[in-house]
């Protein structure tokens, strides 16, 4: 266990590993603060919260999985509007619920999403489980998904800890354990849980991540407007900018992709990811990866490039970024009338008229390129 300053460190020490007076003083101002601010002053508004439906608890713990709570939200809606139970979307057919959850990217989760919903409502007759084990065994969902529903919609004692709770424990505690180690995340899940406010599971969950996200967040944290301010650590001991510390540096791939969007009269090409990759299942242009960046001239040499056999001039439409949280996608639209709609390259697609492009669930880049230059 590392504490930021060596002056504070016997007495947090203490204060988790024994219980002693000092610490627990700490810690029951923390919970008592927290609580009592979430009744008094946290106007945060979001239409899952105070639910008790575990299904709703469940879609908007799955659409906030790595999505920011602003940009879930119409997600949220539109889901609960398109299938309002877990039954309606079972019986949903898998690209209707892909192009709702277009442009929410990390497809995996939407595919585990429609996995779970068909498992509930065939294997435990559209039944919900009802602890925090049979949760964690569904499909998609980790412990703080599974921490999450059962206190949400159950009132059971399982603290959440995502980014925001890492965020607000080190910095009150004085923390400096990398939060992406296994000895970090242990103190902190240990730490939540021995704070967890018992009476209200779920007002305490709901009260540190909406402290989180809106007082003290990553940058700028409004230490002024803070419940804990008075014992905080990190604010005492001017360090509220170094925690929490992370032990390992996001390594962020770039990769380079080369559309072609092949036109023939009034159809495009257009053919579905597979494979373990990024936006699996989504459809997309016929695609050439470099592993730099090429001119049109250098992607005419290409095997695939040559496999179409076409001797028209490619036009070069947009470039578009897309950022993940792990590959930067840097893509290259050209556009090429093609006369022989047969050509043996294209293989695992379909030629779709374009009035109907609106019907396929593609990726956001793919998306912004539609909307762009007017096919949508
Ligand atoms: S005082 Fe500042 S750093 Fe400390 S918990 Fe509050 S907002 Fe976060």
């Amino acid at each position: 266990m590392q504490f930021l300053n060596k002056k504070i460190q016997p007495n947090l020490g203490l204060c988790i590993l024994r219980g002693m007076e000092a610490g627990k003083a700490h810690q029951t101002f923390f919970t008592k603060q927290l609580i009592n601010w979430h009744h008094t002053a946290n106007d945060r508004q979001l239409p899952w919260k105070a639910e008790k439906n575990p299904y709703k608890i469940w879609l908007s713990e799955i659409i906030l999985q790595q999505t920011r709570a602003q940009q879930g939200l119409p997600y949220y809606l539109n889901f609960i509007k398109a299938y309002p139970t877990i039954g309606k979307m079972a019986a949903a057919n898998d690209e209707d619920v892909y192009r709702i959850w277009q442009g929410l990217g990390y497809y995996n989760r939407c595919r585990n999403m429609l996995a779970t919903a068909r498992y509930i409502t065939d294997e435990l007759k559209g039944k919900f489980p009802q602890t925090y084990e049979g949760i964690l065994a569904l499909k998609g969902i980790g412990p703080y998904t599974a921490a999450a529903i059962a206190s949400f919609a159950y009132g059971l004692l399982h603290a959440v800890v995502d980014g925001n709770v890492y965020r607000v424990l080190a910095r009150y505690f004085g923390i400096d354990s990398p939060t992406d180690g296994a000895a970090g995340k242990k103190l902190f899940h240990d730490l939540a849980q021995e704070l967890l406010y018992q009476p209200d599971s779920a007002a305490h969950n709901q009260a540190i991540m909406d402290l989180g996200a809106t007082v003290c967040t990553p940058q700028k944290p409004q230490c002024d407007a803070c419940p804990l301010q008075k014992q905080c650590v990190a604010y005492r001991q001017d360090m509220v900018m170094l925690l929490p510390v992370r032990a390992k540096k996001l390594k962020i791939k770039e990769r380079h992709f080369n559309y072609l969007l092949l036109k023939h009269k009034d159809k495009v090409w257009v053919q579905k990811r597979s494979g373990k990759d990024i936006w699996h299942n989504l459809h997309e242009f016929y695609l050439i990866e470099t592993d730099k960046a090429v001119a049109a001239s250098d992607l005419t040499t290409t095997p695939q490039y040559k496999a179409l056999k076409i001797k028209q001039k490619l036009t070069h439409i947009i470039s578009l970024k897309q950022q993940l949280t792990h590959q930067t996608i840097l893509s290259q639209f050209y556009e090429i009338s093609i006369t022989n709609p047969h050509t043996e390259a294209l293989t695992g697609g379909k030629w779709v008229a374009i009035k109907d492009l609106k019907k396929i669930a593609f990726p956001k880049t793919i998306v912004s390129f539609l909307e762009k230059n007017f096919y949508f």
